[in-house]
């Protein structure tokens, strides 16, 4: 595995392989990678001839008081990672960024629910984090994770309004052995808060496998389940266009924010 560090350089390979007629993988991560990144990879791996790992903690994704200065690093285990899932290249600039710079990728709609409510900015900062290394890797696909199944969303849609032209690629959200998604975060758990983490992914299930067609009933036994400190949301709503329902009637997602000591958590499952 070779890592880049200079946008610039790795803007001028990336093109020098297009030209070639490479066709160039993307898996863009904030690094500290676990299995559910390598999933990603090796999702990746067979359809491209030159993959490249991302991985870099973007400023403009984080709020007033989140934990970018304390977000959990591992170049070590990273390159060892990547090596191990066949990545040609890790690109992970000190900065992304030009100076001055001063545009910004908005979706609107989509994002002003869920995490967007409780994040103001965020996804725009994700947005264009990730037009921009669109641009320097020039890939033809890109894979996310349903594990941030309203990024993944709102991805698709820049992508189609904007007619970027890479296909996007949704990965399945993995799980730990005791259910708890695979986050770089749980990290932050202690032994009991990550217990009662836990209760999120039980939540969700339980939701899953109920059998009633109301929204209502669901979020309630969903509710009862929860064993977190503060619920930032839990949601039922339509798969595609993330708009809450009140029956479930058509292909559904429930989704779950939730705080855990100082620790906010996510999860989300497809309801039938
Ligand atoms: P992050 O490093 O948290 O920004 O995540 C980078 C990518 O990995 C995103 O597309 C995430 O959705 C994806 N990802 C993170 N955790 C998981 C997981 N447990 N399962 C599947 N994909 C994941």
């Amino acid at each position: 595995v070779q890592t880049v560090h200079d946008p610039a350089a790795m803007q001028a390979q990336m093109r020098l392989r297009l030209a070639a007629g490479e066709r160039i993988g993307l898996v863009p991560t904030m690094g500290f990678l676990h299995l559910g990144h390598r999933s990603l990879m090796a999702l990746a791996r067979p359809l491209c001839d030159h993959l490249v790992v991302s991985i870099y903690v973007n400023p403009l994704q984080f709020g007033p008081g989140e934990d970018l200065e304390t977000y959990p690093k591992d170049p070590a285990g990273d390159a060892a990672a990547c090596a191990a899932e066949g990545v040609d290249t890790i690109f992970m600039p000190a900065d992304l960024y030009e100076q001055n710079h001063c545009t910004r990728v908005t979706v609107s709609g989509l994002t002003e629910g869920l995490c967007g409510a409780d994040r103001p900015g965020h996804f725009d900062g994700v947005t264009t984090v990730v037009a921009r290394l669109f641009g320097l890797v020039q890939p033809s696909i890109a894979v996310f994770g349903e594990k941030d199944y309203q990024q993944l969303a709102v991805i698709r849609r820049m992508v189609r309004d904007l007619a970027v032209g890479i296909e996007i690629l949704g990965g399945p959200l993995i799980r730990d052995t005791d259910g708890l998604a695979m986050s770089s975060r749980n990290a932050y758990l202690s032994p009991p808060d990550r217990q009662r983490g836990l209760s999120l992914h039980r939540a969700l299930r339980a939701m899953s496998e109920s059998t009633s067609q109301s929204v209502a009933d669901r979020l309630g036994l969903g509710r009862s389940i929860l064993t977190v400190d503060s619920l930032d949301y839990l949601q039922i709503v339509d798969s595609e266009s993330l708009r809450p329902l009140d029956i479930i009637d058509r292909p559904a997602r429930a989704l779950v924010a939730a705080r855990i000591g100082g620790t906010r958590l996510i999860d989300n499952i497809g309801l039938s």
